[in-house]
């Protein structure tokens, strides 16, 4: 999960407003939390399955806004 999936998705529109089923128009806040860091046998492995996003649909009409972790569950195929 990175920021690039999150910037990719939107402007494929492909994440969609929950409110008005329209294509988010922005993000911001981007912020990645770091789980865990294992360092071991000279590999350093980190774990991040947290990227933090302020959602903004943007579209006339619609005022949605989300801060929040789970921003893949808006991203359709
Ligand atoms: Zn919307």
């Amino acid at each position: 999960m990175s920021l690039k999936t999150i910037k990719d998705a939107i402007e494929n529109k492909k994440m969609i407003c929950p409110e008005c089923k329209k294509p988010i128009q922005q993000f911001s806040k981007y912020a990645e939390t770091i789980d865990a860091v294992r360092d071991g046998f000279n590999v350093i492995e980190i774990d991040s399955n947290a990227s933090r996003v302020t959602l903004t649909c943007g579209n006339d009409g619609c005022d949605w806004s989300e801060r929040t972790e789970y921003w893949l569950e808006y991203i359709v195929n």
